[in-house]
């Protein structure tokens, strides 16, 4: 290779290796796997799975949780009515030709405090009216029973509302079950995007975590990270990486040692990217830190948004008190331990600005090296044709 294409392969190579970082999910990857174990509080952890799991043969008998319908007021009455040591409200918009409803309850801790942080806990409870990937064409046009979507997240949330008034936290805990998420042609997540676009900027940057579960049942249970993976929050990149170091603790890390010596199992892998279009959505449009728990992969071997999902094969014989109990004890060790939590004098508006500053020195220090590159290239070209030289 002649002097002259060496010198300029050199000089690219400098300015490919200086670029190549600007793929930032890759750094991203790296600092998810670097798993801390934390076992404080695994020996505490209160949340049966069983009990989650009687909760959604409860729903389902209900009937389907159509907005408005009898099915889904019974539904919500008795979540207020299981869990006295709650504030509930019934948040009405209207929807059709009646209401869709949300349910908002509110623990706050017996400690004189005002402002204090708050961590949020959402599920849907409306229940799919209908079933379009049903092998039945006769029936896509029936309500679908919901055991495993809105059923179980509405477990999960049920057993988790029984616990928090006995962790003894600090902070607030919320609790949202979101209506109409789930109806349609197109699920349009109505109830979640009403409740976001009502909450003040007060509330929103008091709420240090937005933790929506749904369809979290499946016996084959699969927890991927999902879409979108950022929106300039890496506050959602802290939610995640508690998820995986608390799943890790747990055993629910593929070959992760897990706190009680055994190797982890496959249920949570947040180096796997899905997109998910859910209620955690219109909370991060509106800058609150969310994420999903969500396996998407219904059924044994199903592929992506395929087995039973929005069938009427989703009844409660296909949901596993195990899988819900894998779910229930992420998000109790969690609260247990605070990891839902940001550090300490950290806002989320210091994020978004710590954020754009890092960014613009970014910037300005790629600029620079970017032109200095270019400028390198041209003298040693003109160097190596004799048009440039340095005075002796
Ligand atoms: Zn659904």
């Amino acid at each position: 290779m002649p002097a002259k294409s060496v010198a300029i392969s050199f000089v690219l190579v400098l300015l490919l290796s200086i670029l190549n970082p600007v793929n930032a999910d890759e750094i991203e990857t790296t600092s998810i796997d670097e798993n801390t174990l934390n076992c404080e509080g695994i020996e505490s952890l209160e949340f049966d799975g069983l009990r989650a799991n009687e909760s959604v043969s409860f729903q389902v008998g209900l009937g389907p949780r159509l907005p408005g319908s009898n099915a889904s007021k019974a539904l919500l009455e008795s979540f207020m009515e299981n869990n006295t040591a709650w504030n509930w409200t019934l948040d009405k918009h209207p929807y059709a030709d009646t209401n869709m409803t949300n349910l908002h309850g509110i623990y706050t801790p017996n400690v004189n405090q005002t402002d204090l942080p708050v961590v949020i806990l959402a599920a849907h409870y409306d229940s799919r009216d209908r079933a379009e990937r049903d092998d039945d064409e006769n029936r896509t046009g029936e309500p679908i029973p919901g055991a495993n979507d809105g059923g179980s997240g509405v477990a999960v949330l049920s057993e988790l509302a029984r616990i928090v008034p006995t962790l003894g936290l600090e902070h607030e805990v919320w609790i949202l079950l979101t209506d109409a998420e789930d109806q349609g042609v197109v699920p349009g997540m109505l109830g979640a995007k009403a409740w976001a676009q009502d909450r003040t900027q007060e509330e929103i940057d008091s709420i240090h975590a937005f933790l929506l579960v749904d369809m979290i049942g499946d016996a084959d249970l699969q927890i991927n990270r999902v879409y979108p993976p950022k929106v300039g929050l890496s506050q959602t990149d802290r939610l995640w990486e508690a998820v995986d170091d608390l799943a890790s603790s747990l055993g629910l890390v593929k070959d992760v040692p897990a706190c009680d010596g055994s190797l982890g199992i496959d249920i949570v892998n947040t180096d796997v990217l899905d997109g998910v279009i859910d209620d955690h959505v219109p909370m991060l449009e509106v800058g609150i830190p969310a994420i999903d728990l969500i396996d998407i992969r219904y059924g044994p071997n199903a592929t992506k948004w395929g087995g039973y999902w929005h069938t009427h094969e989703d009844t409660p014989d296909k949901v596993s008190a195990e899988s819900l109990a894998h779910v229930g004890r992420i998000l109790e060790l969690g609260l247990r331990q605070g990891s839902w939590l940001m550090e300490e004098n950290t806002t989320l508006q210091d994020d978004v600005e710590n954020k754009s500053e890092d960014a613009t020195q970014y910037d300005a220090v790629v600029l620079f090296v970017v032109f200095s590159a270019i400028g390198a290239v041209l003298l040693l070209f003109g160097i190596l044709h004799g048009s440039v030289r340095f005075k002796p």
